[in-house]
Formats: structure tokens, sequence, C-alpha cells
């Protein structure tokens, strides 16, 4: 409330002070040089594929399994999603990502998603990039922080695009979003596409989008909720633990996140028995007990998609399939008293399919 209360006063709202500081301080936080603050996660990842060169009519590669927004994204330059199977963690099977990208040189950025929290394997993702000599862009709006190897999740791609979406881990109170990079030359263009492609004022260089992150999102984001991340986090993971030690019971298969991976928990993903998700959640509700689903269908079986007509299924979408039929996500939030997660626990334990 104090920062709201600085920037009313302030009388200043739009690209001010608070957005450069807030900028700097995720990028130390993140230890990338550029942070580019925009409107929202989902413009973020169209100003960051705009950047690495995709334009109406290229293919990106990237995952069936993830927010409608990652693909919009791509929807939204006129360019063609190329989806490949995910892992048995949720996560882009690298290892096919690899053999489509040496099948199709047309292939014109790949779009990862940290999803739940896990990171992919940084390494192999690096290799990836390297090797294929095509840019990757990791969407990170729900694995601030999340680590593989000791690297952090959005430092290896050539930029990163992350959202502020009030329930994500570094949450804001409205919308959000931001561009991080090391590339000079991407951060030039990403600050001119956020601002309706201006150069300069009144100089309009490209056509650009209205997507700037406010001075009250950035000293809410700077002031109250960034110090308070890494706290978060912790807690977040606290819950994982006991979940993971104590949840105990054959019809609930826990999903583990990768070997290497240390996850920010953005939220906890099970498996249920094939046909038996609804009985799941109806039990839980019925104890007081909120679930989820991320994500009930596949991106290629939204209606929106078929609409647009433009996109590839690349190999087999086995494990996405299966995932988005049989996972359930559990309460796992830095709130959650101690008493809620035993009850999480309690009741878990004693469902019979
Ligand atoms: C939330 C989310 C987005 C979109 O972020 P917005 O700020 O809502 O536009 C993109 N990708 C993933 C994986 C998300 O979870």
């Amino acid at each position: 409330m104090q920062a709201v209360e600085k920037v009313g006063q302030s009388g200043w709202y739009i690209l001010g002070k608070e957005v450069v500081d807030f900028e700097e301080a995720l990028g130390k936080y993140w230890g990338r040089k550029y942070v580019i603050g925009v409107a929202n996660g989902m413009d973020a990842i169209e100003i960051g594929l705009r950047c690495l060169g995709v334009r109406s009519g290229d293919k990106v590669l990237t995952t069936p399994l993830t927010a409608f927004a990652t693909s919009l994204a791509i929807l939204r330059i006129g360019a063609i999603p190329v989806y490949v199977d995910v892992d048995s963690c949720g996560l882009m099977n690298l290892s096919q990502a690899k053999d489509v990208l040496q099948g199709d040189t047309s292939i014109r950025a790949v779009l990862p998603v940290h999803l739940y929290g896990f990171s992919l394997h940084l390494g192999n993702l690096d290799l990836l990039q390297s090797e294929a000599g095509v840019p990757v862009l990791e969407d990170c709006a729900q694995s601030i922080g999340a680590r593989h190897d000791n690297r952090l999740a959005g430092s290896v791609g050539r930029c990163a695009a992350t959202s502020f979406y009030p329930t994500k881990n570094l949450g804001a109170m409205g919308d959000g979003g931001a561009l991080i990079t090391d590339d000079q030359s991407i951060e030039v263009s990403a600050r001119r596409l956020r601002n309706y492609g201006q150069s300069a004022q009144y100089m309009h260089e490209e056509v650009g989008l209205n997507s700037r992150l406010d001075e009250l999102q950035a000293a809410i984001l700077k002031d109250g909720m960034l110090p308070q991340l890494s706290q978060g986090t912790r807690r977040r993971c606290e819950v994982a633990d006991r979940y993971l030690n104590e949840i105990r019971n054959p019809a609930i298969e826990l999903l583990k996140p990768p070997a290497g991976c240390m996850p920010v928990w953005h939220l906890f993903p099970v498996l249920t028995p094939p046909s038996h998700r609804d009985d799941f959640r109806i039990y839980l509700h019925g104890h007081g007990i909120g679930s989820g689903v991320h994500y009930p269908k596949l991106l290629v079986e939204q209606p929106a998609l078929g609409k647009y007509g433009r996109f590839e299924v690349a190999t087999e979408l086995t494990k996405a399939g299966h995932l988005s039929r049989n996972v359930v996500s559990l309460p796992i939030h830095p709130f959650l008293a101690d008493s809620e997660i035993d009850l999480v626990i309690d009741v878990c334990n004693r469902w019979k399919p």
C-alpha cells in the first residue's frame, strides 16, 4: 500500500523510475543483463519471439501442455506452432525436439515451458540451442527461481519471458510481465516494440504494441512482492516436501520433478487412475479442499486453434495426453497453514477410488 501511495503522489504513471528500478532489481535476482517490463506474460512471449526474428508464416517448436497464452503469442504473430510431446514430468521432450529440428530446418525458434515450477534440463536445452542453431525463448511464467544443476531457469535461452499475473509465484496486483535477456539487440528491439514501435518520440520504427508495465505494478512488485519471493518459494518447497513424504496412497501418483531440478512448486500436480479424476476432485471438494487441472485439454484440442487452422503436430502426443486426462493440482501456496497441509495429506491418504 505504501508503494501505491508513493506512485499516486508522484503523478507519473507510465514508463518512469519505478519500472526502471524494478527492471534492475529483477535483473539482479535473475543474474541477466536486461529486463524489459511489459503488460503481461503473453505479450512478453510475443515480443520476445518477434525480437528473435519470428514473422508471420514462420514455425515455432513448442509444447501442447501449457497455458493457452504460450501458443497464443505465436498465433498473434501469424506464426505456426509445431508441437512435440512432453516427458513424464510434463516438460518438452528435448530429444524429440532435437529430432524434429533436424528434420525441419524451417523452424525459426523453440518455445519450451518450465511447467509447474519445474525446470527443464538446462544443459540439454543449451545444447539444443547451440547445435540446432535455433534460438530458444524460455517460458518462465511458472518457474521464477527454479534451478537445474544450479543454473536458473530462464538463463540459457536467447531470452526468457515471465508473467506477474496475481497467482504466479511473483504476482502483481493486476497484470504484468517481463522479457529477460543478455542480448542488447533484443533489449533495444523489445523496448521499442512494447511502446508502439517507437525509437524516439513520434518516430515509429516498426509496428509495435501498447504493452507497458505500469509504474503502479512495478512499484508493488519491487517494494512489496520481490522482497518476499525467496521466503514464499521456501514455504512452497516445505509444503511440497511434506506432500512428497507423507502422501502415501497407491492410487495417487506424485509427479516428481526431473533429476537435477530444484523446483519452485508453482503447482503441485498428482496423477489419478484413468477415469477417476472427477471422483477425486469431488471427494476433495467434499472435505473443503480446492483443486485444479493444469491442463484439461491439449492446446491442439482447443477450438481457437482449430479455427486458426495453421499448426503442426510433429510427434505423437502420448505423454501430454495422459497428463491432460489424469492430472490434478493439489493446493500449494505460501499461505497454507500447517493444519491445512495436514488435512490435505490425511484426506488424500484416505481416498479409495
Ligand atoms: C500465466 C502463463 C502465461 C501468460 O501470462 P499472462 O500474464 O497471463 O499473459 C504464459 N505461459 C504460462 C506457462 C503461464 O502459466
